[in-house]
């Protein structure tokens, strides 16, 4: 098994294309976010998608809720760096507007859609003009009549009736080019409709849990139920609902995806050592310092900081950079192998400057722009001299187990 990858095959599915992005069918899975401007903004909301597209956004979906809106789409698209999905969810006239505006995709609630004509009419048109829909069932907006028949509750059942009613319709009028999402803010439900969806279709599925709030409960909210699902085969396009900048779930998407293994490392992976009595650094500030100073550049390494030097480079020796704290100066180290000494306060820029070093040149260039066996007598002094310091206890854990050993 490849260390970094899972190991359950990923759902068959059959692929649409949102604008020229490519959801299931064995593409990769796919990152969306949505803005938050009035659409009719049309500045403000292509700043919006600009900045989500650099934080690693494939797809990107903005409101149109009014007529002000689709006359913004109109603008939009055609100056937008990915596509764009229209997200539709009382008025039907919105999707016909959207459609003429040009959108790569739209977005129906079943639950507030619910005339089969006004259904009918709108992927009559999206057929004839090529545009893809996602039927996007929600836990909180469930068709009345759904939630009455099962029972006054809202159930994994109750949402794939919905989509499956929704597709029924489409079918009536030949039309096909469908994803779906069943979406709760509840974790368990979700991953369960999307269980049982998946049973039901070969539609490729967007996966999120909704209204999950704000970070980190937000994050750890979605997290527990895309990954969950991912894990499990199941997901082709993944969104974070989260109460925050929405660049905020373009970044989680994308580091989610990275750390899965199910797309190609595109930032910086960050690891760090969670600190203790033998730190010689605030390891939680110099971290943050270095995820400030790495921000959304492209260096596609594992870079770790570690708060001595006794253990640090042998812990992370697997990262293709790090630095290590050791009496007020910090050591660099490549692949495990120490190259460079620097004080305290140029860690976070030698961190940066190396690394992009790497991305440019490669390890082994780098490995060759210094004289490794300096810096490593250099690390094995500080090392000493730590163990020297704080003895081989430092976190005092053997002493502490003797006297309760005493007791
Ligand atoms: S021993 Fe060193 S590297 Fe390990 S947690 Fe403590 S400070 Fe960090």
């Amino acid at each position: 098994m490849d260390a970094g990858s899972l190991t359950t095959p990923r759902r068959t599915t059959r692929q649409i294309h949102v604008g020229d992005v490519a959801v299931g069918g064995g593409a990769p899975v796919t990152i969306q976010s949505m803005t938050i401007t009035k659409t009719a903004d049309v500045e403000g909301t292509l700043q919006q998608i600009y900045a989500l597209a650099s934080a690693g956004c494939d797809i990107v979906r903005c409101t149109c809720n009014e007529i002000e809106a689709a006359e913004g789409l109109a603008r939009i698209v055609p100056r937008s760096p990915v596509p764009i999905i229209a997200d539709i969810h009382h008025q039907y006239r919105m999707a016909l507007a959207a459609l003429e505006a040009g959108v790569h995709g739209l977005r129906l609630n079943p639950g507030n859609i619910r005339k089969p004509e006004h259904i009918k009419a709108v992927a009559t048109e999206a057929g004839a003009r090529g545009v893809p829909i996602r039927i996007g069932v929600n836990g909180g907006s469930l068709d009345p009549a759904l939630y009455a028949k099962h029972g006054g509750r809202v159930t994994p059942e109750a949402m794939v009736e919905s989509a499956m009613q929704e597709l029924a319709y489409f079918d009536e009028v030949g039309f096909d080019d469908v994803k779906i999402s069943v979406k709760a803010s509840n974790v368990p439900l979700m991953i369960e409709a999307y269980r049982q969806l998946a049973d039901a279709t070969d539609h490729p599925l967007h996966l999120g849990v909704t209204e999950a709030g704000p970070p980190p409960a937000g994050l750890v909210k979605a997290t527990a139920g895309i990954a969950t699902l991912l894990a499990e085969g199941i997901g082709d396009t993944i969104r974070y609902s989260l109460t925050a900048d929405p660049v905020e779930e373009a970044r989680a998407g994308r580091q989610l995806l990275e750390a899965m293994g199910l797309r190609e490392r595109k930032n910086i992976d960050l690891i760090a050592c969670p600190s203790c009595g033998r730190a010689e650094v605030d390891v939680i500030k110099v971290a943050n310092d270095a995820l400030a100073a790495f921000g959304d550049r492209e260096i596609p390494l594992q870079v770790a900081v570690m708060g001595c030097v006794v253990n640090g480079p042998g812990e992370a020796r697997d990262a293709d950079l790090g630095i290590a704290a050791g009496r007020h100066r910090g050591h660099l180290f490549v692949k495990g192998q120490n190259v460079a000494v620097v004080p305290e306060d140029e860690m976070v820029d030698a961190l940066v400057e190396w690394a992009e070093f790497i991305v440019e040149h490669g390890t082994e260039a780098a490995l060759a722009r210094v004289d490794t066996t300096k810096a490593q007598r250099e690390a094995e002094r500080d090392r000493a001299a730590l163990l020297d310091d704080k003895g081989a206890d430092a976190n005092r854990s053997e002493q502490r187990v003797e006297i309760i050993r005493n007791l």
